[in-house]
């Protein structure tokens, strides 16, 4: 644990919201714990004690305070630099919970032991694992209760309780209230109708969320993805179901507005920790800002747009075989191949908005003919085989705990190389240091002429390069659109360390 107590006592006092759910306060006499925003009066610094997590107040002996709801700030930043293997088991924790199997199987997934897993929790969030993924759960279904109108018995279920009796004892020991009473306090103002949920899910600002969109849009699959108006929607599958959800700013608070329409709400609290991964909406701005500042060429964009974020996916395989279809052509082009081939292979979906399709399952794509679609031969079998590999569940891209095994196997896929690896590191597993540097786009954004050239300056940016990139791409695509000429002046640059790659002119995507 490593907080430090200046820091968050100036915090607490100005409510800076750069600080949501960077630490916790207990406030002694209450007995409750609060955001760092908390509107509630302030206490007197002698009567407040701090914790890295709410799972560390929670153990510590004080209640979530009513009013600023700790369920609803953004929570622990997903990477915590310090802890590579905390990190990977918040990202476990976050994907199933702990239902299956508990500490023992976490720590095995995770390759150490699970008193040596215990500690390192301890030392760095202040709770044991158990103790947060309870916090997790009670949370989740703190906001189920706040933010939706279903029925008590299918909270208890979606927040993983089990059964309605332990649900009810959860809530009534740490709130000292019945569900239905905290259901009153919340007054929500507007009825969903059924399978519909509205959520707010906050961030800590800046948020660009016009960077996000602006990447999103032009990437966008016809009938899978839509963005509009300021709104990004999207078909999903989960478990056997079909639905949507959409997201868009709130432009009263920093948070996102999403909405879901699902017929299963078993499946709400993956696919909530899903959009926020995908909206990268745990990220840690002033630490990410430390590092990128030090360099002059990002230090001009970082000032003049502040908050940019590393867009995820929301399937990890629809994301490769995106990339996978990227390569070589533009990105307009990807996206209009990656349309024929959802009209071609995908399950068509019906709802309005515009959304008319499901990206083709794994099963589907594995034998596909894809020649029908004007895709060359030597690209069509990389997608057959990765679809293959998903398949058969040599690749999974879900409770992924090492990053470079997992590359190295998808870099055995004829056709996949550095460049789609790394794009796949950076927004499927969310790996803050990811690094296409053989990127076209990103080469000329610095004027370098080689991958290598940019991986020594890009040494400065670590543990961020993956926020770099986005910088990069975001100059790279200004500069082209004023016309400009950025690039280097020899005319044919080596651009592709690996030949394996066929990604050569491929900006960021
Ligand atoms: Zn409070």
């Amino acid at each position: 644990m490593n907080l430090d107590w200046q820091v968050c006592s100036r915090a607490r006092l100005s409510r800076d919201a750069r600080f949501d759910g960077k630490f916790f306060i207990g406030v002694v006499g209450s007995g409750v714990y609060c955001r760092s925003i908390c509107p509630a009066p302030t206490a007197k610094e002698k009567n407040v004690r701090y914790y890295p997590t709410a799972a560390a107040a929670a153990e510590a002996g004080f209640r979530p305070c009513l009013r600023c709801r700790p369920e609803s700030s953004p929570g622990t930043p997903a990477w915590l630099g310090t802890s590579n293997t905390v990190s990977r088991a918040l990202r476990l924790i976050g994907e199933s919970g702990l239902e299956d199997g508990g500490v023992e199987v976490l720590a095995e997934r995770l390759g150490v032991g699970s008193r040596h897993l215990r500690r390192l929790f301890l030392k760095h969030l202040g709770a044991t694992p158990i103790a947060v993924a309870q916090t997790r759960r009670l949370h989740f279904a703190k906001k189920l209760i706040d933010e939706t109108s279903l029925p008590m018995s299918q909270i208890a279920l979606a927040s993983g309780f089990g059964c309605v009796r332990r649900f009810n004892a959860g809530i009534r020991k740490v709130y000292h209230r019945t569900p239905t009473q905290i259901r009153h306090l919340a007054r929500q103002k507007d009825m969903q109708p059924g399978n519909q949920y509205l959520f707010r899910l906050h961030f800590r600002p800046p948020y660009h969320w016009h960077g996000m969109l602006a990447f999103l849009a032009p990437r966008a699959t016809p009938g899978v993805e839509v963005v509009e108006d300021g709104t990004y929607r999207r078909t999903i599958s989960l478990n056997g179901r079909d639905g949507y959800f959409e997201v868009s700013l709130d432009l009263t608070r920093p948070a996102l507005i999403v909405r879901i329409e699902f017929g299963d709400p078993h499946s709400l609290f993956f696919i909530i920790e899903r959009v926020r991964a995908m909206f990268d909406l745990t990220a840690d701005w002033s630490a990410i800002v430390q590092n990128l500042r030090t360099d002059q060429v990002l230090a001009t964009r970082v000032e003049a747009d502040p908050g940019l974020r590393v867009p995820g996916c929301w399937n990890g395989f629809e994301l490769a075989t995106r990339a996978i279809l990227g390569q070589q052509i533009t990105v307009k082009g990807a996206t209009a191949l990656t349309g024929k081939l959802v009209s071609s292979f995908g399950k068509p979906f019906s709802a309005a908005n515009r959304l008319t399709h499901l990206f083709p399952a794994p099963e589907v794509l594995a034998d596909a003919n894809l020649a029908s679609i004007g895709m060359p031969g030597a690209r069509a079998e990389t997608i057959r085989a990765l679809a293959r590999a998903v398949r058969d569940g040599k690749i999974k891209f879900e409770g992924v705990v090492d990053s470079d095994a997992f590359l190295n196997r998808l870099c055995e896929i004829p056709g996949i190389g550095k460049w789609t690896a790394q794009y796949v590191a950076m927004r499927a597993l969310r790996e803050p240091d990811a690094f296409p540097s053989s990127d076209l786009g990103l080469l000329r954004a610095m004027s370098l002429e080689s991958s290598r050239e940019l991986e020594n300056r890009a040494e400065g940016w670590r543990p961020w390069r993956a926020y770099a990139a986005m910088y990069l791409w975001n100059i790279f695509g200004e500069s082209k659109v004023r016309g400009e000429k950025i690039s280097s002046n020899r005319k044919t640059a080596p651009l592709q360390q690996d030949a394996s790659d066929r990604s050569l002119a491929m900006v960021g995507d």
